[in-house]
């Protein structure tokens, strides 16, 4: 198959769903209306084999964590989705592998309305770069400089699954019963619901892809100020309490990333919204803790004391 046979077949198929798309792909460059007075926010990330995932991960998987971790970066600016580009290389051409890749690629491109309306295809180790674009109205966009002490400090879902997920995945433990670990690992959740019903009450998010005291970490450093948190306030899954029994791995829930769960801080005066969205998107939504003055974020145990951590999330470098 030509690239060209390649690129019609398997991504010029995908949904065309959207009036903003003028020319999509096919030409040199693709034509996208903005609307007016909205702000475009755009955001790339890449999986690289054997970085981002183990070597042997399925295709599907594959093609929905790529598309998933991106518009978790746009759950954390708040920001509708709307465009993706796809750079793409392949160690070989390999038809069954593609189908499933476009397929795990489309499930959210679809529930999120969004289109592809361009890429690259190139020839080398497996590796996956996604580019999105999405909009806010004007000044609404979530930044990580924007917490104020005495913000409440919100996060979706539960914390920990994936790494443990992970874990499991690797074979560093062994344990039957982690479907969910395993699944939130392969298919996370991106909390775009959760971002685009807080517009009005959130200034201040970030999504938890390194771990949630780094990234915690990200926006008090860049809001000037600290955090203090609660180890039983943090939400956990029943099937990571059940594994670890009466002795949690703290240091492992704290530090673990690729949960893409949304970390925000909204005003105290929020707190009843934040609940009724909580209600009404079926999706739990804790408050942890609060912005403090200082310039740390601590988490305490049971007795108030500062829990030690020797680990602060995944970095590449
Ligand atoms: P050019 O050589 O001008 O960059 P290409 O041959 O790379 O063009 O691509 C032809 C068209 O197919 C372009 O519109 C490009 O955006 C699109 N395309 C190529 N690869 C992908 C991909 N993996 N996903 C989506 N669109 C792609
Ligand atoms: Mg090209």
């Amino acid at each position: 198959m030509s690239e060209f046979d390649l690129i019609n077949r398997y991504f010029k198929a995908l949904p065309q769903q959207r009036d903003d798309v003028v020319l999509g792909i096919g030409d040199d460059c693709a034509i996208l209306q903005v609307t007016e007075g909205k702000q475009l926010v755009v955001s790339t990330d890449t999986l690289v084999a054997g970085v981002h995932f183990p070597e042997n991960t399925l295709a599907y998987d594959i093609g929905y964590k790529s598309l998933a971790v991106n518009l978790s970066d746009l759950a954390a600016m708040g920001a509708e989705p709307a465009w993706v580009t796809l750079c793409l290389t392949l160690p070989e051409e390999n038809n069954d592998w593609l189908a499933q890749f476009v397929k795990g690629f489309s499930e959210l491109l679809i529930k999120y309305n969004m289109q592809l309306v361009g890429g690259d295809t190139t020839r080398g180790p497996l590796s996956i770069s996604v580019h999105v674009s999405g909009f806010v109205d004007q000044g609404k966009a979530f930044r990580r400089d924007a917490a104020n002490p005495g913000d409440l400090i919100y996060v979706t879902g539960s914390i920990g699954d994936a790494g443990l997920g992970l874990k499991k995945r690797l074979h560093y433990i062994t344990a039957d019963s982690l479907t969910l670990c395993v699944n939130k690992l392969n298919r996370p959740q991106p909390r775009n619901d959760v971002a685009l019903a807080l517009v009005d009450s959130c200034v201040c998010a970030i999504d938890i892809s390194d771990g949630l005291l780094a990234d915690l970490g990200h926006i008090c450093k860049q809001s000037e100020c600290g955090a203090d948190i609660f180890m039983d306030k943090i939400p956990l899954s029943n099937e990571l309490t059940s594994f670890y029994g009466d002795r949690v791995d703290v240091n492992q829930v704290l530090t673990s990333g690729d949960d893409y769960e949304l970390c925000f801080t909204v005003n105290e005066q929020y707190k009843s919204r934040i609940d009724e969205i909580s209600r009404k998107l079926d999706i739990p939504i804790s408050c942890i803790g609060k912005i403090t003055s200082g310039d740390r974020v601590n988490c305490f145990d049971t007795n108030n004391n500062i829990i030690e951590i020797n680990k602060t999330g995944f970095q590449h470098f």
